[in-house]
Formats: C-alpha cells, sequence, structure tokens
C-alpha cells in the first residue's frame, strides 16, 4: 500500500467512524433523552389544558350545587309551582350562569321544566331529547352529583346535574337539576393562552381508535404534531374527540440541522487538518518520490528545485541538494580523468579520437575550416638515454605547456596523440595562416630552452610537424577522416625526412578538384 493510499483510507475510515458514531450516539442516546423529555413537557402541557376543563366543571358543578340544595328549588320540584320559574329563570340566568340549558326531572326521570338558549333567547323546551340524548338518566337519578360531556344543539357542551333537596338537606332528594354549559370558542382560545396548544373538539373519524385514549385518563407514548383524545358520554359511548395540537415544528426530528451542522463540523475539522498534512506534507514527499524515482529511470541526476513550509523537508531538499553537487562534482572529475593525459594534463587520445570525429563531421556539413596538425618530439630517444626517462617526462610536460599557449583559440584542440607526439584540430582559415601557426608552433618549443646534446639539428629540444590542410571543405569529406590524418602523417615523416626542426604541409581536396 502507498502513502497516498493509507492517507485517503485513514481519512475515510476516520470520517466513518466518527460520522457514525455521532449519528448512533445521537439517534440511539441523545434523541431518545429528548424525545421523553418532550413527551413529559407534552403531558405536562395536555394536563394544563385538561385542567381548563375540570375548572370549567368545577365552577359550573358550584352554581348547580347552590340552587340544587336550595328551599326554592324543593318547592317548585314538589308541586311545580310556575311562580318558581318566572321568578328565577330568565335570560339574566343563563346570562349570569353562563349556561345554555337547563333542566328539571323528578325521580321518576320526567321532565319537569327545560328551557335553551335559541338565538340567545331563552326558551322552555317540552322535547328534551336534544339536551338529554347523551345523558343517563337513570345515572343521573341514582347519583347526587353527576356531570359529563354531552352534545346540545350539535355542539359540545359540559353539564353538570345535582339532587334537588331542602336547603338542610334533611328530606330525600325530588328531583334533578341539571346545567348545561356549551364550550365557545373562547373558551378554547383561553386553553390556548394557558398552555401553549390548540384544542378543538370535533368528530374525528378518519383518526385510528387506538390513538384516542380517553382524554380524562389519557397518556402519550409517542411524538407527533396531533393528538386524539376520545370524549365519551355517561353510557361510555364514543361521541367525538379532542383534537390537541402542538405548534408546528416543536416536535423534536432525530436529524434537525443543528445536529447535522454539529456532526458535519466535526467530521469537517478533522478532514480540513488531513487536507493541510496532504497539502503541506504529502504532495511535497509524493514530488521528491517521482523526481527521485525518475532519476533513477533516466540516470540523470538533478536538483530538486521545490519548496516546502516543513523544515524538516527543507532539510532533506537542501541536504540531498548538496550531495546532487558532490555527485555532479565527481561525475565532471571523472570524465575530466578519462579525457585528460595523466603526464602533461592536456587532452588524451580517447579525447582527440571523439574530438576529431566530431570536428570532422561539422566541417563536411558547414564551412568551418579544418587542419591537422602531428607534431613530434625530434631525437626524444637520445634526450632519454641521455637525460634519463625522468627528465623526459619534465621535457615533454614543458613541451605541452608550451604548445597549449599557443593553441588558444576555443574551438582548436590540443591532444597527446601517444608518447612524444602530440596533435592539434585547428580551424585556421587559410594556408598561410596554418603556416603562421606551425612557424610560431616551432618558435615555442624552440623557445622552452631546454637543452640536448644529442641532437643533431639544434643544442635545444625541437619538434616537428606534419601538418593536412583541407582545401574547400565540405560534402566530399565524408568517410576521409582517415586518410586525411595519413596525410598529415605523411606530412610529418617529410619534415623528419627533410631534416626535423621543421614543418611539412600536404594539401587534402576533393578528387575532382586534385587535377
Ligand atoms: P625522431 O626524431 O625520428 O622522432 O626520433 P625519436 O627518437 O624521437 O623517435 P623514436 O620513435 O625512436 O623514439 C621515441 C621515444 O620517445 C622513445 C620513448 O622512450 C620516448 N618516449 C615515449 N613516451 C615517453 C614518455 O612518456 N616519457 C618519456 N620520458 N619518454 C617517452
Ligand atoms: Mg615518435
Ligand atoms: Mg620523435
Amino acid at each position: 500500500m502507498n502513502l497516498r493510499s493509507l492517507f485517503w483510507l485513514a481519512a475515510l475510515s476516520y470520517t466513518l467512524v466518527i460520522g457514525g458514531s455521532l449519528l448512533l450516539y445521537r439517534l440511539y442516546v441523545v434523541f431518545p433523552a429528548i424525545e421523553q423529555a418532550t413527551i413529559d413537557a407534552r403531558m405536562q402541557n395536555i394536563r394544563a389544558a385538561l385542567g381548563s376543563y375540570q375548572n370549567e366543571r368545577k365552577n359550573l358543578k358550584g352554581l348547580n350545587l347552590d340552587w340544587a340544595k336550595w328551599d326554592d328549588t324543593y318547592e317548585f320540584a314538589e308541586n311545580g309551582n310556575r311562580e318558581f320559574i318566572l321568578n328565577n329563570i330568565d335570560d339574566k340566568t343563563f346570562l349570569d350562569f353562563d349556561i345554555d340549558a337547563l333542566a328539571i326531572i323528578n325521580m321518576q326521570g320526567l321532565t319537569q321544566y327545560a328551557a335553551l338558549k335559541i338565538n340567545n333567547i331563552v326558551t322552555e323546551i317540552t322535547e328534551t331529547q336534544d339536551i338529554s340524548a347523551d345523558m343517563d338518566i337513570s345515572h343521573i337519578l341514582n347519583t347526587d352529583e353527576q356531570y359529563g360531556i354531552i352534545r346540545v344543539d350539535d355542539k359540545y357542551a359540559i353539564y353538570v346535574s345535582h339532587h334537588i333537596q331542602d336547603s338542610r338537606q334533611i328530606h330525600a332528594p325530588n328531583g334533578v337539576l341539571i346545567y348545561m354549559r356549551i364550550y365557545k370558542p373562547e373558551f378554547f382560545t383561553r386553553i390556548s393562552l394557558i398552555s401553549g396548544l390548540q384544542v378543538t373538539l370535533g368528530q374525528f373519524e378518519n383518526v385510528s381508535q387506538e390513538t384516542r385514549p380517553h382524554f380524562e385518563n389519557f397518556k402519550i407514548n409517542d411524538i407527533r404534531d396531533k393528538y386524539y383524545f376520545n370524549i365519551t358520554n355517561t353510557r361510555d359511548e364514543v361521541i367525538g374527540q379532542s383534537e390537541v395540537q402542538f405548534p408546528i415544528g416543536s416536535s423534536p426530528k432525530a436529524m434537525d440541522n443543528h445536529t447535522l451542522y454539529s456532526i458535519l463540523a466535526l467530521i469537517m475539522l478533522p478532514v480540513f487538518i488531513t487536507g493541510i498534512i496532504y497539502l503541506v506534507i504529502l504532495i511535497p514527499i509524493f514530488r521528491i518520490t517521482k523526481n527521485i524515482r525518475l532519476m533513477k529511470s533516466t540516470g540523470n541526476i538533478f536538483h530538486l528545485t521545490q519548496k516546502s513550509h516543513i523544515d524538516e523537508i527543507d532539510g532533506f531538499l537542501n541536504t540531498f541538494n548538496g550531495l546532487v553537487d558532490k555527485i555532479h562534482m565527481y561525475q565532471q572529475k571523472l570524465l575530466d580523468d578519462s579525457n585528460t593525459d595523466g603526464l602533461t594534463g592536456i587532452y588524451n587520445r580517447k579525447f582527440f579520437d571523439i574530438a576529431f570525429d566530431k570536428g570532422w563531421r561539422v566541417s563536411t556539413r558547414t564551412s568551418l575550416p579544418l587542419s591537422i596538425i602531428m607534431m613530434d618530439i625530434d631525437f626524444f630517444k637520445k634526450y632519454n638515454d641521455h637525460y634519463g626517462h625522468l627528465q623526459g617526462d619534465e621535457a615533454l610536460k614543458e613541451v605541452a605547456i608550451a604548445l597549449s599557449n599557443v593553441i588558444r583559440r576555443a574551438d582548436d584542440t590540443l591532444a597527446r596523440f601517444g608518447g612524444e607526439e602530440f596533435v592539434v584540430i585547428s580551424h585556421v582559415s587559410s594556408q598561410q595562416k596554418l603556416e603562421d601557426l606551425l612557424t610560431i608552433i616551432l618558435q615555442a618549443i624552440r623557445g622552452l630552452n631546454i637543452g640536448h646534446k644529442q641532437s643533431s639539428v639544434h643544442h635545444h629540444l625541437t619538434i616537428s610537424c606534419g601538418a593536412c590542410f583541407i582545401k574547400n571543405n565540405g560534402p566530399w569529406m565524408k568517410d576521409l577522416k582517415l586518410e586525411a590524418l595519413n596525410k598529415a602523417d605523411e606530412a610529418l615523416y617529410d619534415a623528419k625526412h627533410n631534416g626535423r626542426n621543421q614543418y611539412s604541409i600536404r594539401t587534402f581536396q576533393a578528387p575532382s578538384q586534385t587535377k
């Protein structure tokens, strides 16, 4: 596995592990706690709403009890004297008690008096079916205090009943007084203000049965925007539902934006950090390894020029580049050593062969003229024999220095051809200039004033030169390199033959031009 894959694998596993654990933690630890807390809080809210129902009932109960245990009511139940109705029951009574219907029934269950507020006017009614349909009359007759929810005039209402008795409650009850109060919009507004909930009563047939516990002993187990509770009449028949609606958006979600952003931030932070590590450390390392691989495959060693912001990487780059410099130095030295003659320090035969081949090809293709000069020390065997081999070496060095002082043009090449022989590739432009150069060479060697008692041409060390002057260089020269070298050798032979300490020139030209 390479570093890049390892890095991305680590980043990916990190993201999965951290992101996954945070998600699981949210879903299985945090969210259930939030859910439970929300359910508890909602139970409180619903209880507060329920409290309003109960208060409403309590208030009505008090009013009803007051009248039921009143001697005047007791008397009316006893003798049905209409005076009682005329004196006590009118619009104002209904208004003061905030009731919408009233009924007095005797202990046989027969209606003695019933009135209903129709269009804000209290009207006596003989047909009590409208108001008693949801009431269990036998229940009311058997129990002193009774209450419940019923439908009056197609609206939901609370009813409260008490047995009618004399105020001291000595005699047995002789009837039942029933008050009914319709639930009005103001009531629901009040609940909404107290509990923050929207409560509605109605028939919500589309809601499944199991979601409707009875309103007064409700328990909620889950979170939803609306809850439904059954309303039953005294016979335990379902007559409608109470819809309790919580404000929109108040239900917690398993994954809300806030949590999502928090998890993202927790994931992004390390991703950001690993991104920086990737940019600052890994990318430079990748570049370094890529370049080093390139060096290995091409065999070409070069400086790593990249910059990094990390001291350790910079340190490595500096050390590496220092090593590259050293390698370049050694390479150059090796090259120089392999091209240089060990004794004289000028180019060796090997280098000459390469330079001659290159110079020859350039002259073949271009107008650059070319001459070859072969040089040989006169009577050098005798010099060695007389002065010794070591001094012979010294003489060779001095001759090389003298020659390199004369051959100064950048594109001319001086080399030791072998033994006491030297060679020059020169680009002088004419034969005359070649002759001038040869004259200077002979003078320069003589000018060294190296004594040579055994020489029969001069009392100082001398050399003989044979030159090949190539006339009208051009493509005809191709493949004639060695012939030119031979011409120079022949010229050298001429110079030796003619008495040494002199030069001889042979020209070399295209075969067609020789005539
Ligand atoms: P000529 O004038 O005809 O050139 O006569 P010569 O004696 O110079 O020629 P010959 O070829 O007979 O002798 C060349 C001598 O050069 C023989 C050898 O001892 C000497 N020599 C060749 N290389 C070296 C060298 O590296 N050091 C020394 N000291 N002598 C060398
Ligand atoms: Mg020789
Ligand atoms: Mg010689």
